[in-house]
């Protein structure tokens, strides 16, 4: 019988709360359901508010009756507040949040590099904002409550799974014991060590990396801006590196590597982690600061994906589909797209709007994206932590020469998580006017965000199905387009018209956003009336024309929803 901790966890800065387990005794005999999403961290939950979104109800089973522990994700970046502004909970993680967008690398006492992420004035996010994830979990899951089509389950584990043609049989452990539950779809959505996975027998392709990294949240007053902070080989330290994180609720993260062939158990013993501390924050100007330990760990890190996400009825999304590094803040940010995009994809399909060759685009894109994710993240990890000779080699001539030469600094550049840009997706139109365009974001681009007064931005305006922009100062939208909408949504496709340009409503349109600078059609190179762009429920452009008409916008959409 499941037994979760029922006693709340320790922590510093963020008091838990014990949920009630859901009882299958308390509950009438379940029906089968038709998705079932294992586990509520970033990825299950996005899931389910995603597949809410799109009319498709779910069960989200989760094993503890609390928020995640300890040291998770603190860095979430401006695609993922996009898409958690998507699910309605981006002014919650904004409110408590500490934004940045400057990173500096330090080497013998001298700032070599200051990275600036950019930033632009249509953006409405920073490029990064610090909140951890304890407060990300509990925002997702109040949104989840107040969602009638999600079914949450605290204190319930997934034990065994049962693949049968059209469905999946899930048995679920709970305090007064087991029950079957059957699904159409079961969303594997149970973390990085996924007994799903590993039932499933699937193995992952990659790498996994020799150095230990600590991972110390500390409580401490630092008067430091928020700002990421990376020692290269400090005297405390020396071959290895040192990072430091500003959080919220005077939290501090300090992550360092260890020295080669020292023990994790070593490593977290409190003097050894006490000393290491202290000198850290002597390095940095403050001998002797008062600090209190929330929590330590040890990492190390991990490049590895599974080469597909769908094995028949069961689909692995975020960290059980993938494994990657935290530097670059890439495991959370990945998860927040792999679960939009699943949640249109596979809401389609659960819907019969299209067939089993979207669930198979959904995988070929995210697995697509993971590839590009793990190639770049290999860089930083072998820049960080040097696995052989020559890395170490290369790293130590950037270190020396970076001192006096600036045209190697760059190299100190830490690659961020940044969306994934579906290029070659399947989804593309392919009669559209993608290569006439000379400017704006092509096929499979994310969108690119527009401010259109104070407070008001076009990503504000989008979202929850397809979207159709429609640029024109115009009084009306061609009757054939509006025709053709219709009768896509007729079929059960949510598409919305949103004419950009013009100073009053536009006749067609559902909505009409003036443009009153013209930065829309500047971001979007559109040169002249008529131009359209359509965007997929993930907000992914999947064609785009200087001149639509009805049929050209039919063809785009068959495109996009493959039977
Ligand atoms: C130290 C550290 C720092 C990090 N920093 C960042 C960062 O700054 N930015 C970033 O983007 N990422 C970061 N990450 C990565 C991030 O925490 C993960 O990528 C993210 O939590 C993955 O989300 P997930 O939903 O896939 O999995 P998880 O968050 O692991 O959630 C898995 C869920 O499944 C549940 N579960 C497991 N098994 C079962 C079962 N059998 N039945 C029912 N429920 C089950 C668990 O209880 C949990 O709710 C960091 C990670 C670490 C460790």
């Amino acid at each position: 019988m499941h037994q979760p901790n029922a006693q709340a966890r320790p922590s510093l800065y963020y008091p838990y709360q014990v949920f009630k387990p859901w009882l299958p005794s308390e509950h009438p005999a379940p029906a089968r359901q038709r998705v079932t999403i294992v586990g509520s961290g970033p990825a299950g939950m996005v899931t389910a508010l995603e597949l809410a979104r799109h009319g498709v109800p779910s069960v989200v089973l989760t094993s503890e009756l609390q928020f995640s522990q300890g040291s998770r994700a603190i860095c979430f970046t401006r695609r993922s507040m996009e898409i958690l502004q998507q699910v309605g909970v981006a002014d919650r993680m904004t409110e408590g949040g500490l934004p940045w967008r400057f990173g500096n690398s330090c080497y013998r006492g001298q700032r070599v590099f200051r990275m600036e992420a950019p930033h632009d004035p249509d953006d409405r996010f920073f490029p990064i904002l610090n909140v951890q994830q304890q407060y990300l979990e509990q925002y997702l899951y109040e949104a989840c409550a107040a969602q009638p089509l999600i079914d949450f389950r605290w204190g319930n584990k997934a034990e065994r799974v049962t693949q049968h043609a059209d469905h999946a049989e899930v048995a679920v452990d709970t305090p007064e014991g087991e029950y079957t539950l059957h699904t159409d779809w079961l969303v594997a959505a149970d973390g990085g060590r996924s007994a799903l996975r590993s039932q499933l027998n699937l193995q992952m392709e990659g790498a996994s990396y020799e150095g230990f990294f600590v991972i110390a949240d500390i409580r401490v007053d630092l008067p430091l801006p928020t700002e990421r902070l990376a020692y290269f080989d400090p005297d405390w330290n020396p071959g290895n590196t040192v990072l430091m994180h500003r959080e919220p609720h005077g939290i501090w993260r300090v992550d360092y590597q260890l020295p080669p062939g020292e023990s994790p158990e070593q490593a977290l013993r409190p003097e050894v982690l006490k000393s290491r501390i202290d000198a850290q924050l002597a390095m940095i100007g403050h001998p002797g600061i008062a600090w209190e330990l929330d929590w330590s760990s040890v990492y190390s890190a991990r490049t590895l994906t599974l080469p597909d996400f769908v094995h028949g009825r069961v689909i692995f999304t975020g960290d059980a589909a993938h494994l990657l590094p935290i530097f670059g803040v890439r495991g959370a940010n990945t998860a927040f797209q792999d679960a939009q995009s699943l949640g249109w994809h596979l809401a389609h399909v659960v819907r019969g709007l299209a067939g089993a060759a979207l669930l198979r685009n959904h995988s070929a894109e995210r697995v697509g994206a993971a590839r590009e994710i793990i190639a770049e993240a290999g860089k930083s990890v072998r820049f960080m932590t040097p696995p052989a000779g020559g890395y170490e080699l290369l790293r130590n001539a950037v270190l020396s020469l970076s001192l006096t030469q600036a045209f190697v600094r760059p190299l100190y550049h830490w690659r961020t998580s940044r969306p994934h840009e579906y290029t070659h997706s399947i989804l593309n139109c392919r009669t559209d006017d993608d290569a006439a365009f000379e400017s704006g974001p092509g096929h499979g681009a994310p969108p690119q965000n527009v401010k259109l007064a104070e407070n008001d931005h076009l990503l504000d305006h989008l979202g929850g199905g397809f979207d159709l922009l429609y640029f024109t100062h115009g009084s009306a939208v061609p009757a054939d387009v509006v025709e053709a909408v219709q009768l896509a949504r007729g079929q059960g496709v949510s598409l919305r018209i949103t004419a950009i340009g013009a100073a009053s409503a536009v006749t067609g349109a559902d909505q009409t956003l003036p443009d009153v600078q013209g930065r829309c059609r500047l971001r979007y190179g559109v040169p002249a009336d008529g131009a359209a762009y359509l965007l997929r429920p993930d907000q992914h452009i999947c064609a785009r024309w200087l001149k639509l008409d009805a049929a050209r916008l039919q063809d785009a959409l068959t495109t996009a929803l493959p039977q």
